[in-house]
């Protein structure tokens, strides 16, 4: 099916690695131009010269930054001629337990994890409406739906920028405009981040990193860990012409870990 990309900006935040860049490559398949960040140069420089090479038709830019800053979020989106397409996304916060968690824990995860995408969300949405076409996909997490003890910052940031969405998505101004948003909720991806926190609970539990990463996929249904190239094509349908009537929604993508109904 061809999705109806070709030709649309996307700026895709935290690109250059794991599910942002699996979100990139998915739209630079599909036509799209896209603007790229991270805060690290030569990681982002490598993802935009991997993805010009995938599809030489399409304009590949890179923006250098931490998108949780006001000055990041300012040069993406001025890179970004006209933003049709948003994809929101950053670090998770760190694991730990609440009471080490002071007020500045808590902003810092705030501003990556709920702030950023609304600042950026703010910026663009209008614009989207205006010319009736608008894409919105926020990166959350699994967390949103069945909270992990240890990443309390993650999923109280998350849950903020998720209540938010719901919210503003179901906006006449917005719906009615062909501007959807919606979050796609990761379980367990096969990327850099899953690796750390793989390595962590294996030391807390004395295996081996395989042992560990073993006993976690036996848990997942799928019995795997998803791969970034899966969840940028998920991102890139929600993106499409066709899913215009796909909006405020929460989509888990986890090979059915998740034990309930709805
Ligand atoms: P990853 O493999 O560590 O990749 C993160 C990417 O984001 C890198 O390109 C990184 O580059 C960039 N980045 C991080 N913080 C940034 C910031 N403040 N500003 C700009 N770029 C930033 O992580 P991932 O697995 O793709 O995870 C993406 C998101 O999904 C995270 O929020 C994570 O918590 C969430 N998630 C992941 C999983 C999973 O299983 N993988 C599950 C649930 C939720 P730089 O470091 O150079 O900036």
């Amino acid at each position: 099916m061809d999705l109806e990309l070709t030709g649309r900006w996307a700026l895709v935040c935290a690109a250059s690695k794991g599910l942002g860049a699996g979100c990139a490559e998915a739209l630079v398949r599909e036509g799209c131009n896209v603007v790229i960040t991270a805060r690290g140069a030569k990681a982002l420089e490598a993802t935009a010269a991997a993805l010009r090479l995938l599809n030489p038709a399409v304009a590949v830019r890179a923006v250098v930054g931490d998108i949780a800053t006001p000055e990041a979020q300012a040069l993406a989106l001025a890179a970004c001629p006209q933003v049709d397409i948003l994809i929101n996304n950053a670090g998770g916060p760190p694991p730990g337990d609440f009471r080490d968690w002071d007020r500045s824990a808590w902003l810092a995860a705030l501003d990556a994890n709920m702030l950023a995408p609304i600042a950026l969300i703010k910026a663009t949405v209008d614009a989207m409406a205006a010319r009736g076409f608008g894409r919105i996909v926020n990166i959350t997490s699994g967390a949103v739906k069945a909270p992990i003890d240890v990443l309390g910052l993650s999923n109280g940031a998350r849950s903020g920028l998720t209540g938010f969405v719901a919210g503003l998505a179901r906006q006449p101004a917005l719906a009615g405009r062909n501007v959807t948003l919606n979050n796609l909720l990761p379980g367990a991806f096969d990327t850099e981040r899953l690796h750390k926190t793989l390595a962590a609970g294996a030391a807390k539990q004395g295996l081996s990193s395989d042992e560990f990463a073993a006993k976690r996929r036996a848990g997942i249904p799928a019995q795997r860990f998803g791969t970034a190239a899966e969840f940028g094509a998920i991102c890139a349908m929600l993106c499409s012409a066709q899913a215009g009537y796909l909006t405020g929604q929460n989509i888990l993508l986890d090979g059915g870990a998740y034990p309930g109904v709805f």
